[in-house]
């Protein structure tokens, strides 16, 4: 059996790897020439790297990112809200990790290099359409700069791990509507800077409409006492843009650092962070409306083409990386065409709840609570909301996105 991929991103990366595990002939068609390490800090939940694990590139991770020690939710004025522990300490079978983004990528892409072989991605070929019939899939390919056919590929199956702006889904669903976009701005980057907290803990901290992320994305420099601190601030524009323009690579410059003129934190020095950085970019929070269905025949979705969300609760690579292990226990049994429906059977659903989710801002509904409580550095938490209430958010969204303790949901991830 031979399955065609459509895009060298993390998930479709991930299920080159899967398929590979389980006999098929695997070829990634990627559209960039020259693949770089790109895009800033991303996290990777427990459940997705138990993934990786499996495919015995856990010591990788380890040499490249950081455990994630804890989540912390935090008011604009530094008050910690919750902490939410995770990794193996916390009950979680498999470490939680705060990591480069390019880094991630390029784990996965030396693997299916070695593994799969040298030729098997393809580099400056992008997929633009494909034809099929009872007997296999035709992928028609194009040069990316120019969309102009040059060949075609022939195979058993085809996936379209083709990101965002996925032309295998368009194809597939010709008639959808556009993006949806509220107005939520984010500038991103990274900046040596000195550690926070333990080294290991992240923190999201502000409201619904002017938000910032930290975390480290390298170990910590001992002599320096500096780490690489990943940052995301976020801010709800009056005059929200066309979200067709949502592009991971678009630079952004410092004016939004006005609206964080209020963060003020004793353990790190919030403004020297961003205005220090070299290179910010900048990027509309967009998603999509949720699929009626993914697989056509022998052609099916995966990743953010299938079922791009927010990037709240840290979800995009995690679910784009399980939906590759998914494919691949799918397709063990049966015809391809079967195996296709049974991975979206087993992978819509859940996604979907968790773009819904996501919409509703997931766990960060701890910091509306308290941003509408606590008016100033002096204020207590515990003078304003209960344990209770705040560990409820966060328990329901472990829950929809897959990742419980084993405490929480007899299952051992
Ligand atoms: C350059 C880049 C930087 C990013 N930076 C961040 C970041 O800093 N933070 C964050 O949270 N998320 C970032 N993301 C998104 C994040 O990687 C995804 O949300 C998540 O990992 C899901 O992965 P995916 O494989 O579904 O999509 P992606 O990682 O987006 O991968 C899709 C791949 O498909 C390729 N492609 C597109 N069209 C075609 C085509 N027609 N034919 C063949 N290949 C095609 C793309 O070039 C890309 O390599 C970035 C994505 C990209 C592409």
């Amino acid at each position: 059996m031979k399955a065609i991929i459509s895009g060298a991103g993390i998930g479709g990366l991930t299920a080159a790897l899967c398929l590979h595990n389980i006999g098929y002939d695997v070829e990634v068609y990627e559209v960039v020439s020259d693949l770089k390490p790109l895009g800033v800090g991303i996290n990777l939940l427990p459940h997705g790297a138990a993934v990786l694990y499996n495919l015995g590139l856990g010591k990788k991770l380890d040499e490249s990112g950081v455990r994630t020690q804890a989540i912390e939710y935090r008011t604009k004025f530094g008050h910690v809200i919750t902490s939410d522990p995770r990794g193996v300490d916390a009950g979680f079978e498999f470490p939680q990790y705060s990591i480069h983004r390019g880094m991630l990528q390029f784990i996965l892409l030396d693997a299916a290099r070695v593994r799969l072989g040298p030729d098997a991605i393809k580099t400056g070929a992008g997929i633009s359409s494909f034809s099929q019939n009872d007997m296999g899939v035709t992928a028609h390919l194009a040069r990316g700069e120019t969309n102009s056919r040059f060949s075609s590929v022939d195979g058993d199956i085809l996936i379209g791990a083709d990101g965002f702006h996925s032309v295998l889904r368009k194809t597939l669903h010709p008639n959808e509507g556009p993006t949806r976009y509220e107005g939520m701005m984010m500038w991103r980057g990274v900046n040596e800077h000195q550690i926070f907290g333990d080294a290991r803990t992240m923190f999201i901290a502000g409201n619904h409409d002017v938000k910032l992320v930290c975390y480290p994305i390298s170990a910590k420099d001992e002599a320096k006492g500096t780490a690489q601190i990943n940052w995301v601030a976020e801010f709800r524009e009056g005059k929200p843009r066309r979200a067709i323009t949502a592009d991971w690579n678009q630079r952004g410059n410092l004016d939004f650092v006005k609206h964080f003129q209020c963060f003020e934190m004793k353990d790190i020095d919030i403004i020297r962070l961003l205005k220090g950085t070299k290179e910010i970019f900048e990027y509309p929070m967009v998603d999509r409306n949720p699929l009626p269905w993914w697989s056509k025949g022998r052609v099916t979705l995966l990743g953010d083409a299938a079922h791009p969300m927010y990037p709240v609760g840290a979800n995009g690579a995690s679910q784009a990386i399980l939906d590759g292990a998914a494919l691949a226990e799918a397709l063990v049994v049966g015809s391809p065409e079967q195996g296709l429906i049974a991975y979206e059977k087993e992978r819509l659903g859940k996604t979907t709840d968790v773009v819904l989710a996501n919409r509703e801002w997931g766990p960060e509904k701890v910091l509306d609570l308290a941003d509408e409580k606590i008016k100033g550095p002096n204020d207590r938490i515990e003078d304003h909301i209960s344990r209770d209430e705040i560990e409820a958010v966060a328990r329901n969204y472990r829950k929809v996105a897959g990742f419980q303790k084993k405490s929480e949901s007899g299952t051992r991830l």
